[in-house]
């Protein structure tokens, strides 16, 4: 939708996959995080209401792009391939993906081509097994969040699991046996994603984004949301 059509609905629709904190999960039956306080500051200024739609992650950009909600906030890493079916905002999150191992396994990053990691599917997590290191189908399990990942490596069916920082960091919080590798595996940079062409809404996004950056909103909101 355009920015037009957004205000005429009242409505800006996120899609997003929400078993990724700190940046989008659910808390008391509600949909919170960095990402949907964002949403919520764009809603703010457009004078509209936000609504969550919450989707499994590798189904987010194509959905994007057949004009399925207003745009995506899910983390998600500016990539070529994605460049080539939605527009991005400008960057908001510098990020990397991390290695979570079970404490005192021993296992180190320089292991990761040999081997089984758990991913969360459609990822850059997953490309970074598959891709940069040529890693065979049956190395990479794929799952619906990186929590699932994370249960199967406490269960002993995965040597590591491979996400984005502040995820990882969370997921390590919440579990005593599990342990974070502390190097950083890739570059990424995230950016919300919208319709090709859709240079209105767009803009006006950015213009939120870059207000939030300037006012250091967007560290706060990390901050609150990392105890979760
Ligand atoms: N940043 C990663 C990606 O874009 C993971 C995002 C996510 O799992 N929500 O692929």
């Amino acid at each position: 939708p355009t920015l037009e059509q957004v205000k005429k609905d009242g409505e800006l629709v996120m899609l997003t996959n929400a078993a990724f904190p700190p940046f989008e999960y659910v808390e008391n039956n509600e949909f919170v995080g960095v990402d949907v306080d964002i949403a919520n500051e764009i809603a703010k200024d457009l004078g509209v209401k936000v609504k969550v739609v919450n989707m499994d992650f590798d189904g987010i950009v194509d959905a994007v792009k057949s004009g399925k909600g207003s745009f995506g906030a899910a983390g998600i890493t500016i990539k070529p391939d994605r460049l080539d079916k939605v527009d991005f905002s400008i960057e908001y999150v510098k990020s990397s993906q991390y290695l979570i191992i079970k404490k005192g396994s021993g296992v180190t990053a320089d292991q990761i081509p040999n081997l089984t990691i758990g991913v969360q599917a459609g990822t850059t997590g997953e490309f970074f097994c598959v891709d940069d290191n040529a890693m065979a189908e049956d190395q990479v399990k794929k799952y619906k969040t990186a929590l699932e990942a994370a249960n199967d490596l406490k269960n002993g069916r995965l040597d590591g699991v491979i996400v984005d920082q502040l995820p990882a960091e969370s997921i390590v919080a919440k579990n005593s046996d599990l342990e974070l590798i502390p190097e950083a595996l890739t570059e990424e940079s995230y950016a919300i994603a919208v319709q090709k062409g859709n240079t209105t809404l767009l803009d006006a996004i950015n213009t939120t984004l870059q207000r939030l950056m300037d006012e250091g909103k967007i560290d706060e909101y990390v901050l609150k949301h990392m105890g979760a």
